[in-house]
């Protein structure tokens, strides 16, 4: 991801665009991420802060993390799309939800969190994987 990824929730009312590299690229498996994508698990980057230039209202939804640190869940308030995750265990990063950018052609998830809620068909095959969070 070396020039500037744009992305964008379902309805098209709240767009950014990206200019840094990922720093971490991961599947959470944690049960707040499976609520909130409403899925099996939540594909996230961790990009600089400043690296990301929002365009659109979006609302928050205060969330915590098991340790009982504050997850912000940044949505768009008409289509519901999750979009970004502010993490206070994770200062300086902005996590975008993968899903959606609009070319993820070349992505790849480096690791796999969270998996002790990860669901029983999803068979992970020998990827890098961990039971809570390394970090
Ligand atoms: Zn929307
Ligand atoms: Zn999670």
């Amino acid at each position: 991801m070396s020039e500037a990824k744009s992305g964008g929730c379902l309805c098209g009312k709240v767009r950014y665009s990206v200019v840094a590299d990922p720093a971490m690229a991961v599947n959470c498996h944690c049960k707040n991420c499976q609520r909130q994508s409403g899925s099996a698990f939540s594909t996230i980057i961790g990009v600089p802060d400043g690296s990301v230039s929002i365009e659109g209202e979006y609302k928050t939804y205060e969330d915590h993390g098991e340790s009982g640190q504050e997850v912000l869940r940044d949505f768009c308030g008409n289509c519901g799309s999750p979009l970004f995750n502010r993490v206070a265990a994770t200062p300086g990063l902005i996590w975008i939800k993968v899903g959606t950018l609009d070319d993820t052609a070349d992505f790849t998830p480096a690791m796999h969190l969270w998996t002790k809620s990860k669901q029983h068909w999803l068979d992970l095959a020998g990827a890098t994987a961990f039971e809570t969070n390394p970090v």
